[in-house]
């Protein structure tokens, strides 16, 4: 079993990125893989804010030159990172090829425990 590089915790499975297992930390909520990341954090940063920015997914992929669902990743890696709390009185929608998932109500349980009182 890994463990959480950050703190030491147990991990979570947390899918599989382009042939890479992830972990998420049972206790801090941080996503990794074990490999060395292909994008580097500016990257995934600047990705980050083209979203933000009313970018969209799909192009935001299409600039940075990697696959919509890595952005999708980034961005809950850095959701993840954030307050969850903040989460619980807007209806932010994330906007994933076609689907779309509210971000409130389809957490994953673990997460969602974390985030409600
Ligand atoms: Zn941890």
């Amino acid at each position: 079993m890994e463990k959480c590089k950050f703190c030491g915790s147990e991990l979570w499975k947390n899918g599989v990125d382009n042939g890479v297992q992830r972990y998420r930390c049972k206790k801090c909520f941080k996503c990794f893989s074990n490999s060395s990341p292909k994008y580097s954090a500016e990257v995934k940063e600047k990705a980050i804010n083209m979203y933000l920015n009313n970018c969209g997914i799909r192009k935001t992929a299409m600039f940075i030159g990697c696959a919509p669902s890595s952005v999708v990743n980034w961005i809950r890696e850095k959701a993840s990172t954030i307050e969850l709390k903040k989460f619980n009185s807007t209806d932010d929608i994330i906007e994933m090829d076609e689907i779309y998932a509210q971000v409130d109500k389809r957490l994953p349980h673990h997460f969602k425990k974390n985030a409600r009182t």
